[in-house]
């Protein structure tokens, strides 16, 4: 196959052997540039489109970022939030001790006792409420801090007012064994505590008690909280009872009618332990009243609370 060109010019005629070698490699040059820039074109608009899902890549990526600030943002708020509340608590456990500390002042008032034993006064921790005082929200830091004082403070207190309770206790109890008042509800004292004359044999006799005449049946009552040491019949007493006080002081209670209670028994201050009666040496019923300091009579008119 040949080409023909002519030219402008008369009798120019050129002719283009399609076979020639040169004009197949001219030709195959030619579609391998076609072909290359098709490519080529190919490959950079796939790159564009390559662009476009990164991008959508960083569009989604940004998305969840701001998603997840907005969760730690509500979450940072739920947190203070629950540290708010935990310093409002803070606070309140503050008054606690502050109310624990007046009530332990007051104790350590009534009871009399040695302030100098005591630190009720001490300051208790500051804090809680003093942080939203200033607008700045509370810290965990210093609330566990102020936390830790507080526990302190009130193991404190709680040993103290242990202590003030066991004096105070002891001390009611010394005061409900001490004897004191009489032993019949109503009764004149018919004989006192000392020298006189023996009401059966006239001679002079050392009276070792208070006598108190009271009504056939009446009740005896415990002078002070104690132990039942002797109760029943015993020389020269008739129906007697026996209480030992403790620290070294008893009392004894004779010429009952009946006894209400028996040796070993404890009782309480007041407790009716017999009924008035005339039993033993007596001339009337009457309860024959001794109190005994050390092993000896004592005059009891200084535990009965009377003059003579
Ligand atoms: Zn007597």
């Amino acid at each position: 196959m040949n080409i023909i060109f002519v030219g402008r010019r008369p009798g120019s005629v050129r002719q283009l052997d399609l076979r020639h070698p040169a004009v197949i490699t001219g030709a195959l040059v030619l579609v391998l540039l076609i072909v290359g820039s098709a490519f080529s074109v190919g490959m950079s608009f796939g790159h564009h489109h390559g662009n476009a899902r990164a991008l959508d890549q960083l569009g989604s990526w940004s998305a969840e970022i701001l998603a997840q600030r907005q969760q730690l943002d509500q979450t940072k708020r739920a947190l203070q939030e629950k540290v708010n509340a935990i310093a409002m608590r803070v606070g309140q456990m503050n008054a606690s001790v502050i109310r624990l500390d007046a009530l332990g002042k007051r104790l350590t008032q009534m009871a009399n006792l040695d302030n100098g034993e005591f630190d009720f006064g001490s300051p208790p921790p500051q804090g809680g409420s003093e942080g939203a005082a200033d607008g700045q929200p509370a810290q965990i830091p210093s609330l566990t801090s102020m936390i830790d004082s507080l526990q302190e403070q009130l193991s404190s207190r709680e040993q103290q007012l242990g202590v003030l309770e066991n004096l105070i206790l002891t001390r009611e109890l010394n005061k409900q064994v001490y004897p004191e008042g009489r032993p019949v509800g109503q009764g004149w004292i018919s004989s006192f505590f000392g020298q006189r004359p023996d009401p059966f044999t006239g001679y002079t006799a050392f009276h070792r008690g208070v006598d108190f005449a009271a009504s056939e049946g009446a009740q005896v009552k415990a002078v002070g909280a104690g132990l039942v040491t002797w109760a029943g019949d015993r020389s020269g007493y008739g129906e007697m009872v026996e209480i030992n006080h403790g620290n070294g002081l008893f009392t004894r209670y004779g010429h009952n009618e009946k006894l209400l209670v028996k040796a070993g028994d404890m009782v309480r201050k007041g407790q009716p332990i017999a009924l008035v009666g005339s039993t033993g040496r007596s001339t009337g019923t009457h309860v024959h009243f001794e109190v005994l300091k050390n092993g000896a009579q004592v005059d009891p008119l200084r535990y009965v609370g009377e003059v003579r």
